[in-house]
């Protein structure tokens, strides 16, 4: 009988506030789609696909966990944390707002996963930023280096990034295996 076709199963979560396009990257991910107007958010969605590390010669499924922005969630999302290899901290480049809170959803991130958990910050809705960008891209990369995270600007809407983001994150997780951490 055939064996699994990846080498590594990575549990993923998306965490930031509501709005900012959780579950946008992860159909992006997943489906490849946008949709302008999706459901609100409630409770988790999930979402699963193989990517390839080349430089790895390994296949990885991400099994990725859409965390809900509000806080009135906020007790329900927490058992998700645990297992997780892999975060997404996602802020809106539009939303100043949504970036001061990464802070917090940081320190929740922090005070519920696994401490070797990889994390990367990112400033999704790109696309609009030439417009409405309230956040400086160094400023979010600065404050990722800062905090020991990785970091990409990303639009669901138009998929820039959003395979890297999840790639970049999985490779970061990868070379930890191999150190042993
Ligand atoms: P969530 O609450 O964090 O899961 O956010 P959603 O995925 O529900 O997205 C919130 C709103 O932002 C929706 O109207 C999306 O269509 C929109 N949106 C999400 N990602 C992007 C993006 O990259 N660019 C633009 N322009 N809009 C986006």
């Amino acid at each position: 009988m055939a064996g699994p076709s990846w080498n590594y199963v990575l549990k993923f979560i998306i965490t930031g506030d509501a709005g900012v396009g959780k579950s946008s990257l992860l159909v992006r991910l997943t489906d490849q789609r946008f949709l302008a107007n999706p459901d609100p958010t409630l409770g988790v969605e999930f979402g699963s696909k193989l990517i390839t590390i080349p430089e790895e010669d390994k296949v990885v499924k991400l099994q990725c966990w859409d965390t809900a922005g509000t806080e009135s969630f906020r007790s329900i999302t927490r058992s998700y944390y645990r297992g997780a290899a892999g975060c997404l901290l996602v802020y809106d480049v539009t939303s100043r707002r949504s970036f001061e809170h990464a802070r917090t959803w940081l320190a929740d991130v922090r005070a519920h996963a696994d401490p070797h958990l990889t994390c990367i910050l990112v400033g999704n809705k790109s696309d609009l930023a030439s417009e409405r960008r309230q956040v400086p891209a160094e400023e979010g990369e600065q404050w990722a280096q800062n905090e020991g995270l990785l970091f990409v600007e990303a639009s669901a809407k138009n998929g820039a990034n959003v395979d890297a983001a999840f790639e970049t994150a999985a490779r970061d997780i990868l070379a930890k295996i191999r150190r042993g951490v």
